[in-house]
């Protein structure tokens, strides 16, 4: 009777069974067994495969970089864009200087107008050109008294050196 030898507990049985009487395990060719990989080189294969954890990271790593990429690239067009026109070409001190001067103009008409010192405005550049400012205002009518106001300035740059006035809100205090 021919037998074969077990793979697992190496004990031999009749060739005609497909598994093994003693410790269960199932036959396998013994050609079989030499072609498939080792345990030990299946792991080492595994760890050279990135884990899940590794590839996601990976794939939010990539969209950021992305996104980044996009942002630089719109930052770029922009730039050369008329949209960035009245961007450039004025400054916080120009826009104080224009509601100084529109506020003189609307107050001072019957009397006189003084503010504080220089730099005592509250600068807001809300984009495009345009500036809120606010800060406080003396001025003296005709009849000699003089009255303390807060103002609300909107000024828009208007491109090549002009500005527009949006709003003026004055209130006494
Ligand atoms: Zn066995």
């Amino acid at each position: 009777m021919a037998l074969k030898t077990c793979w697992k507990c190496e004990k031999q049985y009749a060739e005609q069974k497909s598994s093994c009487p003693y410790c269960g395990a199932k036959y396998i060719d013994p050609k079989e067994i030499k072609r498939r990989p080792t345990k030990k080189i299946e792991s080492e294969a595994m760890k050279r495969q990135p884990t899940k954890r590794q590839r996601r990271r990976t794939l939010v790593i990539g969209i950021a970089v992305l996104l980044l990429l996009v942002n630089l690239w719109q930052m770029f067009a922009l730039g050369e864009g008329e949209l960035d026109e009245l961007e450039t070409g004025h400054t916080e001190a120009d826009a104080v200087a224009e509601c100084r001067r529109f506020i003189q103009a609307e107050l001072g008409a019957n009397g006189s107008v003084r503010f504080p010192d220089p730099g005592s405005e509250a600068v807001t550049y809300t984009g495009g050109g345009e500036y809120e400012i606010t800060g406080i205002v003396f001025s003296r009518g005709g009849s000699g008294l003089e009255t303390v106001s807060e103002f609300l300035c909107i000024v828009q740059y208007a491109g090549e050196s002009d500005w527009e006035f949006e709003d003026l809100e004055l209130t006494p205090m």
